[in-house]
């Protein structure tokens, strides 16, 4: 079974068609699952949700969701304006059956799931909408790292952070740069996989992030892909609710 791991679309309609048309072209997938953040900060949440829903297997409920859907909470005041704003671009919709079908879509997004051997959250398995698991925690949050890897059994999937790459237990970190583009999973041991961000990268890599995960194979490739930031950014910028800082941090991967 090949399944596609996309993350932290945010909105941004161009690199997640960038991304579905790289994955429908090259990978030959059985699946595309979503590992949540489909909203916030980007100028186009109601399509994404819309193409998230059809072509999606299911999706996680990631913390911009959770924000745009209930309530904001532990955001800056340019994360929290901007849920406000994609809150009210689902407000506007005067088909009453389209609405009900969106609102029933994103208050069903999954906080936790597992398929096969794999855990998935947006966050980490202890919190699973809000907590980071950043690259930098295995070499200064050893105790942090073991309370999470105590809650995977054999692998994890998350996103949230928008940096790729791999954590195992020891702990660890390997960006797709230190594996070549593949990881292996080895014979024993646990990891935990981040596919990096569709929509809004911050790993100084402005190109769009996703993974193809291959059971059979046992390997996890990394892939990016570039796509028109410019228009987006445009996009934003005419777009008084959103700051032009969420248009200018695309332009860098940060
Ligand atoms: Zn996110």
């Amino acid at each position: 079974m090949r399944t596609a791991l996309i993350s932290d679309i945010h909105g941004n309609l161009e690199s997640l068609q960038v991304v579905l048309e790289d994955i429908d072209q090259h990978r030959s997938v059985d699946q595309i699952i979503c590992l949540g953040d489909i909203l916030g900060y980007g100028p186009d949440p109601v399509i994404c949700a819309e193409i998230i829903a059809e072509r999606c297997e299911w999706s996680l409920m990631g913390n911009h969701d959770y924000g745009a859907l209930y309530e904001p909470t532990n955001f800056n005041a340019a994360a929290e304006q901007a849920a406000y704003w994609t809150r009210a671009q689902f407000e506007l919709e005067t088909d009453p059956d389209a609405a009900a079908r969106r609102w029933e879509f994103l208050g069903h997004l999954r906080v936790r799931t597992t398929f096969n051997d794999f855990l998935c959250v947006h966050g980490s398995p202890r919190r699973p909408i809000n907590e980071y698991i950043f690259p930098e925690d295995a070499v200064n949050s050893p105790v942090k790292m073991r309370q999470v890897f105590e809650r995977v059994k054999r692998y994890c999937i998350v996103g949230h952070t928008h940096v790729p790459g791999v954590f195992t237990d020891e702990p660890d970190f390997y960006p797709p740069s230190d594996l070549d583009g593949v990881w292996k999973f080895e014979e024993e041991g646990r990891c935990i996989i981040n596919p990096g961000s569709v929509g809004q990268p911050r790993d100084m890599d402005p190109r769009a992030a996703y993974a193809v995960l291959d059971e059979s194979a046992g390997t996890v490739d990394f892939h990016r892909v570039e796509y028109d930031i410019e228009s987006v950014v445009k996009k934003i910028y005419a777009i008084p609710e959103l700051s032009n800082w969420l248009g200018d941090r695309l332009l860098e991967g940060r």
